[in-house]
């Protein structure tokens, strides 16, 4: 009988091929309180590219 392979999602798999401190990760994004859209800090700064508000204490830190 084989044994059912672990279900991974294809970016942990994708991580997993990564060093530690190379590669995507959620360091620096942050999600807008305003309309909620998580945001990439290295692409977008500080400022939602959706509603144009700029992050502030109540936007969550990822
Ligand atoms: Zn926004
Ligand atoms: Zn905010």
């Amino acid at each position: 009988m084989a044994e059912a392979p672990v279900q991974i999602p294809d970016w942990l798999e994708y991580r997993s091929t990564l060093a530690p401190n190379e590669g995507p990760s959620l360091q620096g994004w942050w999600i807008c309180c305003v309309c909620k859209r998580e945001n990439d800090s290295t692409i977008w700064g500080d400022c939602c590219p959706d509603c144009g508000h700029i992050q502030c204490d109540d936007c969550t830190q990822c």
